[in-house]
This record gives C-alpha cells, structure tokens and sequence, in this order.
C-alpha cells in the first residue's frame, strides 16, 4: 500500500480531468454509459494546487481517488459555479471533507460574506442528511464570492487570497483565478472561473444561456483562452421546440457554445454538462456535427483528461 501523500503535479502544466460532465441529474442507464452519467466535477491539476470545479456526483470518485490507501491529501480547493442541486450534490460524500486530516476551501458566489455558508447548510438539513455540515470532520473553510475577484494562492494548504474587484491581480505568470458572476442562469445567476498559470488559461462556464451571439462581457471573459469548458446541454431543435420548448431553461445549445468559443478565439472548446436524456449514440452524432463547425471541439466525457502546456 502506498503511504506517501497524495502528490499534486508541480510540473509548469496544467492537467485538466472530468470527473462528472452530465447536467441536471445523474444517469445510471447503459445507453449513455460511455460518456458518463455524474452531475459536474472537474479536477485542474496546477503548481502543486487541486482545483475542483463544482462539487456534483463526480467528486465523489475523485474523493476516493485522493484517499486511496493514504493517511492524509493535501489541500483541495472547490469551486463553485453556483449551488443547484446537481453541483453540490457529492459534496457531502466527498472523502477529504470526512477527514480530520484534510483540509477544504470551498468559495462559491453569495452576496454577503456568510451567504454561501446558509445555502450549504440547507444541503445537510436534518430532513435531508443525518449530519450536519459542521459535524463533518474534514477542516473546512467556506468563502462567499460576489464575481470580479482575482484569488490568488500563497503556500499550498493555506487560505487563498481574494483580491476584491479591481484590486491588485498579482504577478503576470503566478496561478490566478479571475471570477465573472453572469445572471444569465435562474434564479440568482452563476459564476464563471478562468483560471491562469504562466502563459496558460482555461475557462470553467457551466449553466450560463448565452444569448443569440453571446454575450460579450462572456466573450471577453473567455478572450484567447486554451481551453473553454461550456454549457452545451441542448440541441436547437430541443431549444427551439413547440411543444417543450427549452429557452430560458439556464443553458445553452451546442451552437451557441460553439459560437462563443469562436468569437472568444478560444483554442479548444469542452462541451459540457450533458442534457441527461442524450444517450452516447446522441453525443457522438454531437460530436461530429459540432466539429464540422468548429474543429477543435471535444464533447467531454467521464474520465477525459487534457494538458495544457
Ligand atoms: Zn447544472
Ligand atoms: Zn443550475
């Protein structure tokens, strides 16, 4: 058995990994088991940093990973785009947030300063979950987040510092996230992450409804990225239906992400968080119309991993 720590990549890279790519609820059929069928989680890997983005049913698996037959991890770091259902769903059964010996920030969007903190707590209410948030073992520190912020990192384990919107955004080269809080997802909107490591980048926008071209503060956001991870649940005819008609549901069609990813000049688009009823045969005809428009395209999948160096 291997009792070293958990180590984190400290190469100059960036290793992203999809731990949960569906939207709006986990899947458990055979048919759409290839592209995988846990809600939101993906894993980034950077100067010696985990960054978890949301906090879904694939976190789950990474939380085990992480405690696989070792006495203590390091440090992860959550991030939130926003607190439905889907997005927090694994959170409580994620291993590091039971164990007195790991550490956890989590920061997400709320108003105010504990604001975040509340909406977790309704998660462990105790009608819905035998123990409370505060009982669980793990260390934990909760940070509310309004968009606009640089948060920026000291020595790996401690809390990371927030740079209040336009404020210092730290050294050129240094890791980085800049924060962008979008009302384009009901009721109290989403945040979006870009992340920065030397001269890399990669934007984490789920559940946003893009409007028709974009919206250009979402563009400029995304302006130049390596990697663009984007709400593609729906396709048009599904958006566009008569008899269910999905616009203004939250999220986006394959070729409004697509259409963002263009306009933003961005090298690789993610398709992500996969309308739940899209069995693998659906996501792979996706993927094929989705590349004839826009070459460097990858429908993400359970398991997926990129590096960006
Ligand atoms: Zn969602
Ligand atoms: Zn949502």
């Amino acid at each position: 058995m291997n009792s070293k720590p958990q180590s984190v990549t400290n190469d100059r890279t960036i290793r992203v990994k999809f731990w949960g790519v569906r939207g709006s609820y986990p899947t458990v059929d055979q048919a759409s088991s290839k592209f995988g069928g846990n809600t939101s989680c993906v894993e980034v890997q950077v100067d010696r940093r985990r960054l978890i983005f949301d906090a879904g049913t694939g976190i789950i698996a990474l939380g085990k990973e992480l405690f696989n037959g070792v006495p203590s991890v390091p440090a992860a770091y959550i991030f939130l785009s926003h607190t439905h259902i889907d997005h927090v769903m694994g959170l409580c059964f994620f291993e590091p947030l039971l164990s007195p010996k790991a550490r956890t920030f989590i920061l997400g969007p709320g108003p105010t300063p504990g604001a975040l903190t509340r909406s977790l707590h309704h998660l462990t209410h105790s009608d819905l979950f035998p123990v409370s948030l505060d009982e669980l073992k793990g260390k934990k520190e909760i940070i509310s987040l309004v968009g606009g912020e640089t948060i920026r990192f000291g020595l790996p384990g401690h809390r990371p510092k927030i740079d209040a919107p336009g404020m210092g955004n730290g050294g050129e080269r240094e890791l980085k996230i800049a924060t962008y809080k979008s009302s384009a997802h009901p009721l109290n909107g989403v945040m979006l992450y870009r992340v920065f490591y030397g001269n890399k980048s990669l934007v984490y926008a789920t559940d946003i409804e893009e409007q028709d071209g974009g919206y250009p503060e979402v563009i400029e956001f995304a302006r130049g990225a390596d990697l663009l991870i984007h709400d593609a649940q729906y396709l048009q005819e599904e958006y566009f239906s008569r008899t269910k008609p999905r616009k203004g549901w939250g999220h986006s069609t394959i070729d409004l992400a697509i259409e963002v990813a263009k306009k933003a000049e961005v090298k690789r688009l993610a398709l992500f968080h996969h309308e739940p009823t899209h069995s693998d045969k659906t996501m792979k005809m996706i993927e094929s119309r989705a590349k004839q428009i826009f070459p460097s395209v990858m429908v993400a999948h359970e398991g997926m991993e990129i590096v960006l160096r």
